[in-house]
C-alpha cells in the first residue's frame, strides 16, 4: 500500500530543542585528499521531500551522503547551491505542487547561476524520463528512486576512484513490469548497509527513526504509480534489519518505525533458512505465494521486541510499522502485535472502497468480507488498537451507491483517522485503460461527504479518552502561527526548526515558568498537544486528556517521564 503521506507517524521534524543525528563526515585520509574535489566547492543543500515516510527515509540517505563529502544544509532553498526534490507521484496534486514551484526555481537560478536541481522519487520513472524536462524545465538531473545512492557520485562531489567516503556496493539498475523498464530495487539493501557502516543516513529526529524493511512494491493496484516507480518488492536480509534496530535502540531512540509500501509483505522474495522453517504462513487473498521458512514481519516484530534494556524492558519503547496490505494480514502478525509488548496499539490498514465491484476494478483482490475479517481478528487480539485507512473516491465508474457503500463501511467500521482523496488518473497506471468517468464536481461532493463523515466518527473515537491519563512521546515544539517565506521550509510543509518558542496560550491554564507549546503522540498515534518544559521533547510523558477534537487530543502533565499507559 502506498506509504501515508506526512502526519502520520511521520517523525515531524523538530523544534529547536531537538536536532537531528547526523554522523561525524568520515576524516579525510592525507594520502588520498588529492582527489577530494576543493572545500570551496562543496555546495550547501537543501532538501524537498514530499509524499511518505520511505521517502523521507531516503531524503535521511542522500542527507547523508552530502554530508559525508563535506556539503552543508541550508536553511531553505533560496539560500542553497543545490536543492533535491525528492517527489510523491500518488496523486495528481503531489505532483502540481512541484511543477507549480518551477518558476520560482527558474528565478533561483537566475540569480545564482551555480544552482544546481536534482529531482527523485517517485515522479522520476525510466519509462517516462525523455518527457520529464520538458514538465520539470529547471531541474538539471533526474534520478529514479534507486538511483538515490549515486547522488554525489552523479554530482562528481566524489570520483568513482576515489576512495573516499561513498563507498557504492553495487549500482542502480532496471527490470521490466508489464513490458515497461522500471527502477530494480535489488541493490538499495547493500547500499544501506554500506552507508549505516559508514554513519551516512543523517536521521531527521532524534526520538523517532525509520527503518526501511522492504523497497518496491508487486501489488496490482490498477490506479497507482509505485510498482513503476519503484520495482518489484526487494526486502533487506533479516540480519541487516535488526542489527540497525540494536543501533536505533544503542543510540538512544525512543520509537522505531519500520517502513515498506507493503510492510506486512517483508520476506517473501528472501530465500529460506533452516532457523525460519517454523514459519508458515498462508496468504488470505491475492497472488498465493510458498512463505515456508522464510522471515515474516512478525518474526522481526518479535526479534526487535526482545533487544531488551538493562532494566529488561523493550530497547526500543515504541515499535510501530507502515503500510500493511490485508493480503499479508496473518495470523501470525496478529499475536506477535498482541504478545509483543513494544508494539503500538495502532494498525494502518487502507481499505480503498467499501464496495466489492470497486475493490475488484481497482486490483485490490480482496473483498470487504475479507477486509471485515481481519480487522476483527485484530480488534479481538488487540483490545482496544486504533485503527486509520486509505478511502479513494470517484475511481472509474464508482456509481452513487458504490459510494454510500464506501460511507457505511465507515460507519460500521468506526476507523480512528481516514486518508482520503478523489481519484487522479496517473500516468502509465492500468487503470489510465478504463474511463475516469465520475465527474470532478461528483469527485469533490463525495470526498467532501466523506471527510465531514469521517470527522464526526474521528471525534467520537476521540472522546473516549477524555479523562483519562496516557503516555505521550513528546516529539516537537509547536511553533506560533506566522507569515510565510515562499522559499521557507515552512512554505514548502516542511516544518520550520529555529523559530522562538512560543508563550504557552491560555487554554493551557496554569502551565508552569518557561513551558512551552509542545505536541507529541500516544501509543495509539494520537496527536496530543500540551504544555511543558522545553526539555521533555523525547520524553515519554503521563498527559491527563482534557479535551478531544476530531484531529488531535488536548491536556495537562500529571507526570513526567511516566510509566507506558494500559488500555482500560
Ligand atoms: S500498488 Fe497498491 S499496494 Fe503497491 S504501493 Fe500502490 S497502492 Fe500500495
Amino acid at each position: 500500500m502506498t506509504l501515508r503521506p506526512p502526519g502520520v507517524l511521520a517523525p515531524l521534524p523538530l523544534g529547536h530543542i531537538d536536532m537531528p543525528r547526523t554522523a561525524e563526515p568520515p576524516a579525510v585520509d592525507p594520502a588520498v585528499s588529492e582527489f577530494r574535489p576543493g572545500a570551496h566547492e562543496t555546495p550547501s543543500f537543501f532538501i524537498w521531500t514530499l509524499g511518505c515516510q520511505m521517502n523521507q527515509s531516503d531524503s535521511e540517505e542522500m542527507a547523508g551522503q552530502l554530508l559525508a563529502v563535506g556539503c552543508e544544509r541550508a536553511p531553505s532553498m533560496a539560500l542553497a547551491d543545490l536543492i533535491v526534490i525528492n517527489t510523491c507521484a500518488v496523486r495528481e496534486h503531489a505532483e502540481a505542487k512541484v511543477i507549480g514551484r518551477q518558476g520560482r526555481l527558474a528565478e533561483l537560478k537566475v540569480a545564482k547561476p551555480g544552482l544546481r536541481v536534482v529531482l527523485t522519487g517517485c515522479g522520476v520513472r525510466e519509462s517516462e524520463r525523455s518527457g520529464l524536462a520538458r514538465r520539470f524545465p529547471a531541474v538539471d538531473m533526474f534520478l529514479r528512486p534507486d538511483e538515490e545512492p549515486e547522488l554525489a557520485l552523479r554530482l562528481a562531489l566524489v570520483s568513482a576512484q576515489a576512495p573516499v567516503g561513498l563507498k557504492m556496493t553495487a549500482t542502480a539498475a532496471t527490470t521490466v513490469v508489464s513490458g515497461r523498464p522500471v527502477s530494480a530495487a535489488d541493490h538499495l539493501a547493500p547500499n544501506r548497509a554500506t552507508a549505516l557502516s559508514e554513519g551516512r543516513v543523517a536521521r531527521s529526529s532524534s526520538v523517532s527513526a525509520w527503518l526501511p524493511i522492504v523497497y518496491g512494491c508487486d501489488k496490482t493496484c490498477t490506479y497507482c504509480i509505485v510498482p513503476f516507480s519503484r520495482g518489484p518488492e526487494r526486502s533487506r536480509p533479516f540480519d541487516d534489519i535488526l542489527a540497525e534496530a540494536r543501533d536505533i535502540a544503542a543510540a538512544g531512540f525512543q520509537e522505531l518505525t519500520l517502513l515498506g509500501q507493503n510492510v506486512n509483505s517483508y520476506g517473501h522474495d528472501l530465500p529460506p533458512e533452516e532457523r525460519f522453517e517454523h514459519i508458515c504462513t498462508e496468504r488470505s487473498s491475492g497472488r498465493k505465494l510458498d512463505l515456508q521458512g522464510r522471515p515474516d514481519l512478525a518474526e522481526l516484530l518479535r526479534s526487535i521486541d526482545a533487544i531488551r534494556g538493562a532494566d529488561g524492558l523493550p530497547a526500543i519503547r515504541r515499535l510501530r510499522f507502515i503500510t500493511s496490505h490485508p493480503w499479508d494480514l496473518s495470523d501470525r502478525l496478529i499475536e506477535a502485535m498482541a504478545e509483543c509488548p513494544s508494539v503500538c496499539e495502532n494498525l494502518h490498514l487502507p481499505i480503498q472502497s467499501g464496495d466489492d465491484e470497486m475493490l475488484q476494478r481497482m486490483g485490490r483482490q480482496y473483498t470487504v468480507e475479507h477486509y471485515r475479517e481481519r480487522l476483527a481478528r485484530i480488534r479481538d487480539a488487540v483490545p482496544g488498537i486504533s485503527v486509520s485507512t486509505d478511502v479513494i473516491v470517484g475511481f472509474c465508474g464508482e456509481t452513487e451507491g458504490q459510494f454510500q457503500a464506501t460511507l457505511e463501511v465507515l460507519e460500521e467500521l468506526q476507523y480512528d483517522t481516514v486518508f482520503a482523496a478523489a481519484y487522479s488518473p496517473r500516468p502509465g497506471t492500468p487503470a489510465l485503460r478504463m474511463a475516469d468517468d465520475v465527474p470532478a464536481a461528483v469527485k469533490r461532493r463525495r470526498l467532501n461527504e466523506l471527510l465531514a463523515r469521517q470527522e464526526s466518527i474521528g471525534l467520537e473515537r476521540n472522546r473516549e479518552w477524555l479523562g483519562r491519563d496516557v503516555e505521550v512521546l513528546v516529539e516537537r515544539i509547536t511553533p506560533p502561527r506566522r507569515h510565510l517565506d515562499p522559499d521557507d521550509a515552512d512554505a514548502l510543509d516542511v516544518e520550520a526548526t529555529n523559530e522562538p518558542v512560543s508563550a504557552v496560550p491560555q487554554m493551557y491554564g496554569s502551565a508552569g515558568e518557561g513551558s512551552v507549546a509542545m505536541a507529541g503522540r500516544t501509543r495509539h498515534n494520537k496527536l496530543v498537544h500540551l504544555a511543558g518544559d522545553p526539555a521533555l521533547v523525547g520524553q515519554p510523558v503521563r498527559v491527563h486528556i482534557e479535551h478531544a477534537g476530531p484531529f488531535a487530543l488536548r491536556g495537562h502533565l500529571v507526570e513526567a517521564p511516566g510509566e507506558p499507559d494500559v488500555l482500560a
